[in-house]
């Protein structure tokens, strides 16, 4: 279950949809992001961190809304938790439902509750600072309207939510446009901090920095030639499944909603 561990850093990485969790272990704080799915695999993240705490403040990230990142929260009520702001307005009725439909489906009998949020993210480049342990978190919907992604200093790492994820296509449930800006922030934070561990939220680790700009430009590709009508050579590394097929069909209906969308604005305009 574990995916990798060195110094201060744990990727967890779930049976389900290869569906990771990170616990980031600092001389300030452990910071646990999206604790997920099975019961089992959320209560070995909460044993891992009541073993190593030492007193230390614990936080949790949720990077956005979807209920496989969210599922966890029950073991975690007592962690500082930090979102977006979108992301307490969210619909929490639906979330949970997911949740609860999923627990049904599986004859699990994990309690459900929304995240309550103690620090929410209103804007691109907040800093949290907790001794000498930095969180810069960014925004960046396209994937889901409510996701942001953050960077953890000095340990120069980023860890992005559902993006560059290299066994999954790009899943566009909010906007391509919003995608794109966001791939491009994300390349951007690569650079600029010196990214040595990329982290998404389904998937493998990277901690090349070529290959996490690779990742990034194969989504980008991808979602280009959707958005122009034409097939995308895929990565070598997504899956090539009939689900991830019907997941690519809804993505062009996406992209053909957004587009239709924008003609009637033009239209009314
Ligand atoms: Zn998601």
């Amino acid at each position: 279950m574990i995916q990798m561990k060195m110094p201060g850093v744990t990727v967890y990485q779930s049976t389900l949809m290869k569906t990771t969790s990170t616990l980031i272990e600092t001389p300030d704080c452990l910071i646990v992001v999206d604790p997920g799915w099975l019961p089992d695999e959320i209560a070995t993240i909460r044993r891992d961190v009541e073993i190593i705490r030492h007193d230390r403040p614990l936080y949790i990230v949720y990077t956005h809304a979807h209920f496989d990142h969210i599922l966890g929260a029950y073991a975690f009520k007592d962690a500082i938790a930090i979102a977006s702001r979108r992301f307490i307005d969210v619909d929490q009725a639906a979330a949970l439902e997911e949740v609860q439909n999923f627990n049904d489906e599986y004859y699990i009998e994990s309690p459900v509750l929304f995240p309550n949020i103690t620090h929410v993210i209103d804007e691109s480049e907040t800093t949290l600072t907790i001794g000498k342990t930095k969180l810069i978190f960014f925004l960046t919907p396209g994937h889901e309207a409510t996701h942001l992604s953050f960077v953890v200093m000095p340990l120069h790492l980023l860890v992005c939510g559902d993006y560059a994820s290299d066994v999954e296509i790009p899943l566009i449930e909010h906007d391509s446009n919003e995608y794109l800006t966001t791939l491009e922030l994300l390349e951007s934070f690569i650079y600029e901090y010196e990214i040595k561990l990329l982290i998404p939220g389904h998937g493998h680790i990277c901690d090349v920095r070529t290959e996490m700009i690779e990742r990034l430009h194969l989504s980008y590709d991808y979602i280009l030639a959707l958005r122009a009508g034409k097939e995308s050579n895929w990565s070598p590394s997504w899956q090539r499944t009939s689900f991830m097929s019907r997941l690519h069909e809804k993505n062009k209906r996406q992209v053909k909603k957004e587009q239709s969308e924008q003609l009637a604005r033009r239209q009314y305009d």
